[in-house]
């Protein structure tokens, strides 16, 4: 017992002599916080983090293994961040701190209108007439962005997978036409140069979201940028694939929602209206959502596109085609001209 009582009076001390040293040391970070407050010097730095823990690693004699040595000193830094109200999460580009004024983007998008942006038009350029009837139908109706893939990422190799140069053309002359902004989707970064020639914006589709070689490509032109989300890519991850493309310069940025995998059958994927107000807080970027993309169904796009403008969505996104049950892809969710006057009309266009 006497034993017992011994070793513990030794713990208490070791455990005060450890307080001292705490203090000590969150005194000296103190003072280092207030060089670096004079000297402008960035207050985390994780290389110095990363030597600190290195030499404490090489003196360790055990018995307490490195991992656990790791472990209490990594809290023993973070301790010292917090009580300096120092975050040791890096500042993004796309977050809530750093905006900075988009002219084009604005212009574009009208992203502080009344009304919600709405980027309309049939899942892939299939010819002139088709191309022309949508545009036409969106001119009339107040929409200014048309959008039709050229290049279309297909699950099967053996469906249609765009007119490529030639349907670049042809959305190039019909946006002409009606003086509407074009959206096409670019899948490689070996065509980034033609599409930013005949299109004013380009889009990452669900499949390239981490195609980080694709997103720096396209963060070096002077286009906007509509970033779709994965279909099984996290909030967080969405939000540093658009860090990828601001960090080569182009700010220009607009994300997309367009449904996650789930269990769920009922649609063709989950639509996540969580992640709009998440994102707002989150980022300073505008978000819309493709409710046809999400859905894979028409019926109850009329109700979501409501219930996602609600969720704070700056716009959205839909499929529209004159003859859809014709459609060359996404047959079932592209709406006719009739029924995209309807959706329009519910959320007061
Ligand atoms: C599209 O918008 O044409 C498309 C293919 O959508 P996603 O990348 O979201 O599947
Ligand atoms: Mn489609």
């Amino acid at each position: 017992m006497d034993n017992l009582t011994g070793l513990r009076k030794q713990i208490n001390l070791i455990n005060n002599e450890i307080l001292k040293l705490l203090n000590k040391r969150a005194a000296l970070v103190q003072k280092i916080t207030m060089l670096k407050n004079e000297t402008g010097t960035d207050y985390y730095d994780p290389m110095r983090e990363a030597e600190m823990l290195s030499d404490i690693l090489n003196q360790n004699k055990g018995p307490l293994p490195d991992e656990l040595v790791k472990e209490v000193f990594s809290s023993i830094f973070h301790t010292a961040l917090n009580y300096m109200g120092i975050s040791n999460e890096r500042k993004l580009l796309v977050g809530t701190e750093s905006e900075v004024n988009l002219p084009k983007l604005n212009e574009m998008f009208d992203i502080d209108a009344d009304i919600p942006v709405v980027i309309a038009g049939p899942c892939a350029v299939e010819n002139f007439e088709y191309l022309d009837q949508v545009a036409k139908a969106l001119k009339d109706n107040g929409v200014k962005l048309i959008r039709a893939g050229a290049y279309k990422p297909r699950t099967s190799p053996y469906d249609f997978q765009g007119l490529k140069e030639e349907g670049l053309k042809i959305l190039h002359e019909v946006s002409n036409k009606y003086k509407l902004y074009s959206v096409t989707e670019v899948v490689d970064t070996r065509d980034v140069y033609l599409v930013q020639k005949y299109a004013d914006v380009l889009q990452i589709g669900a499949r390239n979201m981490q195609n980080f070689e694709l997103l720096k490509e396209v963060g070096l032109t002077n286009k906007p940028i509509i970033l779709k989300r994965g279909m099984s890519a996290s909030i967080n991850e969405l939000i540093y694939a658009a860090e990828y493309i601001a960090l080569q310069g182009n700010r220009n940025i607009i994300l997309c929602e367009r449904g996650i995998r789930t269990f769920e059958t009922k649609t063709r994927n989950t639509l996540d209206i969580s992640s709009i107000p998440i994102i707002k807080r989150e980022t300073h970027l505008p978000i819309i959502v493709d409710l046809s993309h999400s859905l894979g169904r028409k019926d109850i796009v009329n109700q979501l596109a409501k219930a996602v403008l609600a969720a704070g969505a700056d716009g959205i996104m839909v499929e529209v085609h004159p003859k859809p049950e014709l459609a060359l892809s996404d047959s079932k969710q592209q709406l006719n001209i009739d029924e995209f006057r309807g959706m329009l009309s519910t959320i007061g266009y």
